[in-house]
């Protein structure tokens, strides 16, 4: 087993929660269309839905609440975290946004029009919504080995520069606005991009006069999985690495419900002062005056302090090493996961889990139901129902990868719960041959579908034979 570094912090105080039983999780999924997100948490053990907002904060950061600044206009607060984004991410102008898809609307808003492109490391759910519903088309250009599950490429983030020119030269570059990276890329399992890599994507883009825009949700946990797996940059603090991946860039879209250990608020971050101020005018409109962007002055105070403790090395390196343990523990009893495991999340390849259940009855989803079901582990589909339909074709996206995907918060949960989950999963994936039906959709919603779809068993009552 990896290392597990003891937590960096203790408990000062607890949220109590139920365990409930097996036949109780059968009759609440079914109630909730075979969808866990459509579950009350309340019926949930061990919560791995998301990271996103789901930190627990710290004392300080509680305390930050108190000095909150609610002025409507020029808040005290709003400097504390302009002076904490300059000073961590290094972007001169700082827009608050409500959370990371406030941002994305804001950006899409501004740069892209019907008939532009947008070049991508895969794709993030709501990003890419964005991009498409301001009419421009999405090409993913991350490396193939992203793709591979089993590919063991220490930085499966890396954006494939022979895709990217193709793209610019079978669209032009006036066509592209802007390439989106993102640091790490969840959908493909919290990979990493390299520093270089990145360095040459922005030295190529610029040469075309291309702007690249940094995804940061989880920059932080990227700059502590480059100086793990970069050749350089074992001995550079992950202060100073964050610095280096967010300097090529020209502006970054941050949702501060990851790294930030905030539970909501992000912000939009530019180099260039005219994109900036077109941006703050979109922000009055869509978010809130541009020194709140729909957030209270405390939670400003909350992410200023959360985005300090995040680049600290205890925390980051604790955070990382509990999400690798959950994943050796899974691959060591044949579990099938994306290896090499990344920076927020382990991620059960279902389609080779469930060879049995075809893509088209979605082993993903049906993988994450019966994982509630067994162990009241709650994590949520990333494959084939995640990517939706094309918006051209209207046909079904069937991505190569099908995935579970257990997402860890930050600070929440202890070696005893990992412990748990990873027991659950490994006695439900060595009695796997139980789930014999896969599911079909009984409501599907238009835009990111996922969250509120519904199924039903594609025979019978149940997706475990009884
Ligand atoms: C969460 C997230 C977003 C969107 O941010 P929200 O705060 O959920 O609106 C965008 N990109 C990535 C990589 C994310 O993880």
């Amino acid at each position: 087993m990896p290392d597990y570094p003891p937590e960096p912090w203790r408990v000062k105080m607890v949220e109590p929660i139920r365990t409930t039983t097996r036949e109780y999780r059968e009759q609440v999924i079914r109630e909730a269309g075979w969808n866990p997100c459509l579950l009350r948490a309340d019926d949930v053990h061990v919560d791995l839905f998301t990271d996103s907002g789901t930190n627990a904060m710290s004392d300080r950061q509680w305390s930050a609440l108190l000095r909150g600044d609610e002025a409507y206009a020029g808040a005290r607060s709003f400097y504390v975290l302009e002076q904490a984004v300059r000073a961590h991410y290094g972007y001169e102008h700082v827009i608050p946004v409500h959370q990371g898809r406030g941002g994305e609307n804001i950006l899409s808003r501004c740069l892209l029009r019907p008939g532009t492109h947008v070049a991508a490391n895969m794709y993030f759910p709501s990003t890419r919504a964005h991009q498409e519903l301001n009419g421009a088309t999405f090409h993913d250009v991350i490396i193939d080995e992203a793709h591979d599950p089993a590919d063991e490429h220490p930085f499966k983030g890396n954006i494939d520069l022979n895709k990217l020119r193709a793209v610019v030269n079978e669209v032009g570059a006036d066509a592209i606005p802007y390439v989106s990276i993102a640091a790490t890329v969840n959908m493909a399992g919290g990979q990493p991009i390299s520093i270089a890599n990145l360095t040459e994507v922005c030295d190529f883009a610029h040469a075309h006069g291309i702007p690249v825009f940094l995804d940061a949700a989880r920059a932080v946990e990227n700059a502590w999985l480059v100086r793990q797996r970069e050749p350089g940059w074992a001995d550079r603090s992950v202060t100073d690495i964050l610095d280096a991946l967010c300097a090529p860039t020209d502006g970054a879209v941050m949702s501060a419900k990851k790294d930030s250990l905030a539970n909501i608020g992000g912000w939009l971050g530019f180099r260039d002062p005219e994109l900036a101020e077109q941006a703050r005018g979109l922000a009055l409109l869509y978010e809130g005056l541009h020194t709140y962007g729909g957030m209270a002055g405390r939670d400003m105070e909350a992410i200023a302090q959360g985005i300090v403790e995040s680049v600290d090395e205890d925390h980051i390196r604790n955070r990382v090493a509990q999400v690798e343990y959950l994943g050796a523990r899974l691959h060591a009893e044949g579990v099938p996961i994306v290896q090499p495991v990344g920076g927020h999340c382990v991620c059960v390849d279902a389609a080779t889990a469930l060879p049995h259940i075809p893509r088209t009855e979605f082993p993903g989803q049906t993988l994450a139901a019966a994982t509630y079901v067994d162990a009241g582990v709650r994590g949520v589909e990333r494959g084939a129902i995640t990517a939706g339909r094309d918006p051209r074709t209207g046909t079904n996206r069937f991505p190569p990868l099908e995935l579970l995907r257990l997402a860890i918060p930050r600070r929440v949960y202890t070696r005893g719960h990992i412990d748990h989950v990873a027991d659950s999963l490994i006695r439900l994936h060595a009695d796997r041959a139980r789930i014999v039906h896969g599911l079909a959709f009984t409501h599907e919603p238009r835009h990111l579908r996922f969250f509120q779809a519904r199924f039903s068993p594609t025979t019978g009552r149940s997706i475990f034979a009884n």
